[in-house]
């Protein structure tokens, strides 16, 4: 969940600003103002000293709530998604652990898909290319499991 800290205007203060939730509000809405780029400038604690960073629109990070050492330390992270597959003859493993990562401030600009293939903790680091590829990869290997499931007679 992201939560942002801006300040809040709160209905009737300003002249401009009604009180869109109210009862006698017609339309409940939320506002967002996305920057052209699919960014956000949102506060982060670095030091306990609040600074403003961009933020991109898949992040969950409360930056301001995760106070780090370093500028070089505020990284953005989406969703993490994964699937539970079975071990032996009782047991689970969550695998194919995935989300989106980047660090911004540490020389690596672009964000990548950080995949956990096995669950055993170590992420690879996949380009959009490399990512898609491996989803391509996943497709094909789950249409050959289900024709070999299939193929298990009753
Ligand atoms: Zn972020």
């Amino acid at each position: 969940m992201v939560a942002t800290t801006r300040p809040k205007i709160e209905a009737g203060r300003h002249p401009l600003i009604k009180n869109l939730s109210s009862p006698e509000s017609r339309y409940r809405m939320t506002v967002a103002i996305p920057s052209p780029s699919g960014e956000r400038l949102v506060p982060a604690s670095v030091r306990g000293q609040i600074v403003h960073v961009s933020c991109p629109d898949w992040c969950v990070v409360d930056h301001a709530a995760a106070d780090e050492h370093h500028l070089e330390d505020v990284s953005h992270l989406g969703k993490q998604l994964s699937m539970t597959a079975p071990v032996g003859l009782t047991g689970s493993e969550d695998v194919l652990v995935a989300h989106v990562s980047q660090w911004p401030f540490s020389g690596e600009t672009h964000p990548y898909l950080a995949l956990d293939a096995t669950g055993c903790g170590e992420f690879s680091e996949l380009t959009k290319v490399q990512a898609l590829a491996f989803a391509d990869q996943l497709v094909a290997h789950a249409a050959q499991l289900r024709a070999l499931a299939a193929s298990i007679t009753d």
